[in-house]
């Protein structure tokens, strides 16, 4: 029973390995990954457990209910397989940072369902090569986050990296959460992360930089091998395919980020996944006011080079990046040019057809974008919390009077009373151009309901959410955590028992650490 959960990662199979063993901080040449143990906490327990997932990638209830599981996701398994980390560089905040890989995540093997094989990688879990200044390990607060944004996301529609658990680690860990000099010793935790990989667009750039083509090379024909079916291994622009399919899937991606009003808070490249996956919940945050301007991440407060508005060019700047690791390989600058000109394009098509749906505006009109941009001028001029907005928006229709329209839609006004008249006005002017233009659709009112109600959640993982649950399980009470990891996994129903999940941010949560600052130090 013991080694038959997992099996080897392919990676390992297929990738080249660094011949030293050792854990010690280093830089580390000509491989893609280099061996390493999880460190074996005397004392960790499982604090939740992700069933729906465990089942989906195929476990067994037998296998789910076994020790062996349960030490697997603590970094105690006794299959024998062996654990790795990867190699990868990346460009942070804009600059070229050199080797950084995984330093606190190690790769511990895979597992197959019925249609995928899915990585299983645990984080928090102790030092590797690629640790740096780093301790190898989480604390309970950025893992509570990862492990309820991670599922969050999924049940979103959005592509992501999952979690299957979330484990004390029995230890403490030390940090100084907002790099002010207010150290402190806090509960270590782990992660089981689960993707189908955890490849990212700076495991490309590193080979690159070192001038390992032969391992970029090996690198990339791996990964279209196994994550891009559709590209035809022997063709002769396989590469160039490749980049545009990673194009394509990173626009996607993001632009269900806009969607929902999700901010990644560090979009470095090293943070980037190859295959279009949100990855590394750190520094992230959900709009709750409508702001194109707002991060969450308090290491960025100076340029919001990662705020919510700019996040599907920063997009294009990884791609950049990207294109830069892949041209020993393509050798054609005018195609990858190419490929980066599309994106722009396909952002531009994409950002109608993502509106349109949040509107609600099915049959095409040509009024269509002067509505969009207005709202999206509107929603900033007075603070309007978004996911209230849209979702109540799906209950103003042709035939609805416009000032009722308005108390409608006033629900998600932060501080009403401080509106400017011009504003308020303005709402009512535009208010009474979309009931108008919903009158050329009237037959289509049924399936409208139907496009906003898949496209704008009622329910998401607000900052102040994630911070009650934090709050509550340091003092052992999980209760919360439950019940938000209910709350997400359905975020598009009305649903009566999280009726009180469905409000504006509370008052307290406006401006507390934690809440609408967070920094790296996790
Ligand atoms: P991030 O910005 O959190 O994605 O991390 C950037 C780099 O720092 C990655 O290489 C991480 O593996 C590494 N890192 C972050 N936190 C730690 C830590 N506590 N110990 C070791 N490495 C870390
Ligand atoms: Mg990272």
């Amino acid at each position: 029973m013991s080694n038959i959960l997992i099996k080897p990662s392919k990676q390992i199979k297929y990738l080249r390995a660094d011949v030293l063993r050792s854990n010690v901080p280093r830089l580390v040449n000509d491989a893609h990954y280099s061996y390493v143990s999880t460190k074996k906490f005397d004392n960790p327990t499982i604090i939740h457990l992700n069933d729906r997932l465990a089942k989906e990638i195929g476990f067994t209830s037998k296998e789910i209910a076994s020790i062996e599981f349960k030490k697997l996701l603590v970094g105690k398994s006794e299959s024998g397989i062996e654990s790795f980390a990867m190699n990868y560089g990346g460009h942070q905040f804009g600059h070229w940072a050199g080797q950084l890989g995984d330093g606190r995540a190690i790769n511990i093997g895979e597992r197959s369902s019925a249609n995928h094989t899915w990585q299983l990688q645990l984080k928090g879990a102790g030092p590797t090569p690629y640790s740096r200044k780093g301790d190898g390990y989480a604390v309970l607060r950025s893992s509570i986050r990862e492990h309820l944004c991670s599922e969050a996301m999924y049940y979103l529609g959005i592509p992501t990296t999952r979690s299957l658990s979330l484990a004390l680690t029995g230890e403490s860990v030390y940090r100084d959460m907002f790099y002010n000099g207010n150290a402190a010793y806090e509960k270590g935790a782990v992660v089981c992360r689960v993707a189908q990989s955890f490849i990212r667009f700076g495991n490309f750039q590193i080979h690159a930089a070192n001038g390992e083509i032969d391992l970029l090379k090996e690198l990339t024909d791996y990964t279209i091998t196994n994550h891009f079916k559709g590209i035809d291994k022997n063709s002769t622009d396989k590469y160039l395919s490749f980049f545009k399919a990673v194009a394509t899937r990173t626009l996607e991606m993001i632009m269900n980020w806009q969607r929902v009003g999700f901010v990644h808070g560090v979009m470095n490249t090293d943070n980037l996944s190859i295959i279009g996956d949100t990855i590394d919940y750190g520094p992230y945050g959900w709009l709750d006011n409508y702001d194109t301007g707002w991060t969450p991440n308090t290491t960025d407060n100076q340029h919001k080079r990662y705020r919510y508005g700019a996040q599907p060019e920063i997009g294009l700047w990884n791609l950049w990046q990207l294109a830069n690791a892949l041209f020993e390989l393509v050798d054609d600058s005018k195609a990858l040019e190419g490929v980066l000109d599309q994106y722009k394009e396909d952002y531009g098509t994409s950002h109608i057809k993502m509106m349109s749906n949040k509107l609600g505006l099915i049959q095409k009109h040509e009024r269509d974008e002067s509505i969009i941009n207005q709202i999206l001028t509107l929603l900033e001029a007075h603070e309007t919390d978004m996911t209230i907005f849209y979702r109540e928006l799906i209950n103003v229709n042709h035939s609805t009077p416009v000032d009722q329209g308005y108390t409608t839609i006033s629900k998600a006004f932060y501080d009403h009373d401080a509106m400017s008249k011009t504003v308020k006005t303005q709402w009512i002017d535009w208010l009474s151009t979309y009931i108008n233009r919903l009158k050329n659709q009237k037959d289509v009112a049924v399936e409208r309901i139907e496009i906003m109600s898949k496209n704008n959640p009622k329910y998401v993982l607000r900052n102040y959410m994630a911070q009650m649950v934090i709050e509550k399980a340091e003092l052992g009470d999980y209760s919360l955590l439950q019940e938000i990891f209910d709350m997400i996994q359905d975020p598009y129903t009305d649903r009566k028992v999280m009726d009180h999940w469905y409000a504006k941010r509370p008052d307290w949560a406006r401006d507390k650490p934690g809440v609408s600052q967070l920094s790296c130090s996790s």
